[in-house]
């Protein structure tokens, strides 16, 4: 029937494993083995999925016998005819019955076989039936006890020995667990059953002496009143002689197998087995260690119970948790660093190299690298102990999001850089455009519509990062920093823009200026002070208003200047503080532009030839603008002495910058106005200093409206006289030519 003898005394080889495992042997050591044996069976993926039962009985009871012939295990059985000792320890062996007596019995069961010398009856070795019953108790659910029927009712026998130690144990187990006291079932099986005494009897006989075993054990303090139905709850059964009586034996371990099924309580209470519904296998019995973390639970409670420590099984129960946790969450890890590692060298070596780069599609990779860790750990690690497990859960969610936000934040900075090179070229790169197409581009509408467009783009990023439920994913923040970094460099380009725009108008105003300002100089050449006749409704030039005409002409154009200048910088949006700087700045440009062109053409050769032609006019033509023909008795020195005295007027009135009206130089203060609060440090560069408008540079109005210096006016006045002569000596000399003539 088992077939096997050649197991007795020998271990297991790893991985062979066809009589189960010794889980410990006889020099009580915990055999590493048993996680394997758990996965080469299956079981360790199994949860809470499975049961464990264990027997107990005095030596050579046939309790190998009973498992093997019940469970199809292949534990070791003391030989008929040999009879001799069998080795020590504790084996395990998965349930190898699908089903018993047609019922499918419960998945995963789990037996432990413990073998040992009847210590009791031999005087020797009560420690080793001790320690086994304890780490029976600590992980069983159901507790086979096996019996003769003779034995039934031998109060003082070995079995009630054993079952003493049994309850006076299991007291001591759950002394520390008060508040989850798992409950066992204690199940008998009498064997030899003749049947003369019904099965009913034997179990009232036996129920009053286990209760006489249990209030005759002493308690520990607090449990003296409890009682055994606290602790266990009762099964009954009873098997013929299996050699007298070989099928009847095998047709009732049928039917008796078939009772290892899971049940449940029923309605009355739970005095014995007759309230067991179903199966044998009671939720409440179950230890609830996970199948995958069962090896190490028990030989932790191995170690405990080895060294005479107090079994905690609360506190076993945690530190297994926080063990297994721990293993679960490096598992889980894996994967996730699979995804998630290689995304984060790329972006390193981006940053590395100045290059930040934007990973496609890292909010999709990222969500579901993180929800599959959470919840691959979370499907594994949330059968163990929930406080354990709830802390552990949380650390694991922040060692995966502080790497997630590095990541992610990461993102976003190479997406906000990204953007805001993007925006700066996109809206330059159109500017251009526009103006090599004639400049008829709007400036504000760029920056506007080149603003969404990668406010957009930045939002897409941000909000595909976003997670539901995970609120460091919510990232307002950076995207309102990035807008604010966009409007940082419109406001700089528009800066330019408005640098370029100034160009412009400055631009306009020297060429108006120069043919203007060239314009009221070229009237000096005519002595009657404007050539030709004056414009309708226009007042008639003169010499002595000539500084007059200047500043009208050019407060003009400035002001036509100042206007094209608000008008355009408005379009683009520019603050009124921006348009106020940007037309002082034009005022100041403009004054120093008409200053140039003053100078230019008070140059030597310039002037000289205007007071030259001046003079002429005044010293050839008569009143009427009739070209005079000198004749010998003309007053020639007369006419050129006053010609000669009117054009030399000219020079001090040109020398400096004197309004008629007033008598002073043109109020440059007021002309510029004081400094607008938006000019920058630095900004002025390119302004080089007013005289009398910049207080500290030491330079008066005076000074600044000065035309000709004294010495250049001398100079001037010298040659002037000069060439005045030339032209004198030479009508001198047609006028006596012409009479010879
Ligand atoms: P264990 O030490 O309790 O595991 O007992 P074993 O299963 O090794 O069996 C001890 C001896 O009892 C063996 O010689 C078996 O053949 C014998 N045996 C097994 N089952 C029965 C039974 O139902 N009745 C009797 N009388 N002997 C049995
Ligand atoms: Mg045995």
């Amino acid at each position: 029937m088992n077939g096997h003898m050649a197991g007795v005394g020998e271990a297991p080889s790893a991985g062979s494993f066809e009589h189960g495992v010794q889980i410990i042997d006889g020099d009580k050591e915990f055999n590493a083995n048993m996680n394997e044996y758990l996965q080469v069976e299956h079981v360790a993926e199994a949860g809470f999925n499975y049961h464990i039962i264990s027997v107990f009985g005095s030596q050579s009871t046939g309790k190998s016998t009973l498992l093997n012939n019940l469970f199809g295990t292949e534990f070791s059985v003391m030989s008929e005819t040999a009879r001799q000792q069998t080795t020590k320890g504790i084996w395990m062996s998965k349930n190898k019955r699908i089903e018993s007596a047609g019922t499918k019995m419960a998945d995963n069961i789990l037996v432990m076989d413990v073998e040992g010398t009847d210590g009791r009856e031999r005087g020797e070795d009560q420690d080793f039936e001790r320690k086994s019953a304890l780490f029976a108790l600590a992980t069983s659910e159901v507790l086979l006890v096996n019996i003769w029927e003779h034995q039934v009712g031998l109060y003082q026998g070995a079995n009630m020995g054993l079952l003493k130690t049994v309850f006076e144990v299991n007291l001591q187990l759950f002394l520390k667990d008060k508040k989850s006291t798992p409950r066992s079932l204690l199940f008998f099986v009498i064997r030899d059953h003749l049947g003369t005494t019904p099965l009913a009897n034997l179990r009232n006989t036996l129920i009053q002496d286990l209760t006489k075993i249990w209030s005759s054990i002493s308690k520990p303090q607090g449990l003296e009143n409890s009682r055994i139905e606290d602790y266990f709850d009762f099964g009954f059964a009873a098997l013929p002689h299996k050699i007298l009586q070989g099928d009847k034996f095998v047709s009732e371990v049928a039917t008796l197998g078939s009772r290892f099924t899971t049940g449940h309580r029923g309605k009355s209470g739970n005095k014995d087995d007759d309230e067991l519904q179903g199966g044998v296998f009671l939720p409440e019995y179950h230890r609830r260690i996970p199948a995958d973390g069962f090896s190490m639970y028990a030989e932790g409670i191995w170690d405990q119970i080895v060294n005479n420590k107090d079994l905690d099984l609360p506190t076993q129960q945690e530190l297994l948790a926080q063990f297994r946790c721990d293993e679960i969450a490096r598992e889980v890890l894996i994967s996730f660093d699979v995804v998630i590692t290689p995304l984060e060298e790329k972006q390193a070596e981006a940053t590395r190299f100045g290059k930040p780069t934007v990973l496609p599609d890292l909010g999709a990779t990222g969500s579901k690298a993180r929800t599959e860790v959470l919840k691959s750990f979370e499907s594994q690690a949330s059968r163990y102990h929930k406080g354990v497990f709830t802390r552990k859960r949380q650390e694991l969610e922040s060692k995966v999001d502080t790497r997630m936000k590095a990541l992610y934040q990461g993102q976003l900075s190479a997406a906000h850089k990204a953007g805001v090179v993007a925006f700066s070229e996109a809206v330059s790169n159109k500017v251009k455009a526009g103006q090599k197409a004639g400049g008829g581009y709007e400036f504000a509408e760029i920056v506007a519509s080149e603003k969404k467009k990668t406010l957009d783009i930045f939002k897409v990023e941000a909000q595909s990062l976003a997670m539901q439920g995970v609120p460091w994913t919510n990232f307002k923040t950076q995207y309102m920093l990035f807008e604010q970094e966009l409007d940082e460099v419109s406001g700089k380009l528009r800066k330019e823009e408005m640098r370029r725009l100034a160009t412009r108008v400055e631009r306009w105003v020297k060429s108006r200026l120069g043919e203007a300002i060239g314009l009221e100089f070229n009237k000096l050449g005519s002595g009657r002070g404007g050539t030709g006749a004056p414009e309708e409704g226009e007042k008639p030039a003169t010499e002595k208003d000539l500084w007059d005409r200047i500043w009208n002409v050019f407060t003009g154009i400035v002001k036509e200047a100042e206007v094209r200048f608000a008008e355009r910088a408005k379009s683009f949006d520019a603050s009124d503080e921006e348009v106020d700087v940007g037309m002082w700045r034009l005022r100041r440009k403009s004054w120093v532009a008409l200053r140039e062109k003053v100078d230019e053409e008070v140059m030597e050769g310039n002037i000289l030839m205007k007071l030259r032609e001046n003079f002429e006019d005044k010293f050839r033509y008569d009143e009427a603008g009739v070209p005079r023909i000198w004749r010998p008795t003309d007053d020639i020195e007369g006419i050129y002495t006053k010609a000669r005295e009117s054009t030399l007027k000219l020079i001090p009135l040109l020398s400096r910058f004197r309004l008629a009206s007033t008598y002073a130089p043109p109020d440059l203060v007021s002309f510029i106005g004081t400094q607008p609060g938006g000019v920058e440090a630095g900004d002025e560069e390119d302004l080089p200093p007013i005289g009398g408008v910049d207080e500290d540079e030491g330079k008066s109005l005076e000074e600044e409206t000065t035309v000709l210096s004294e010495s250049k006016r001398q100079d001037l006045v010298v040659r002037f006289k000069k060439t005045a002569d030339g032209v004198f000596v030479e009508a001198k000399r047609g006028a006596l030519g012409g009479v010879t003539q």
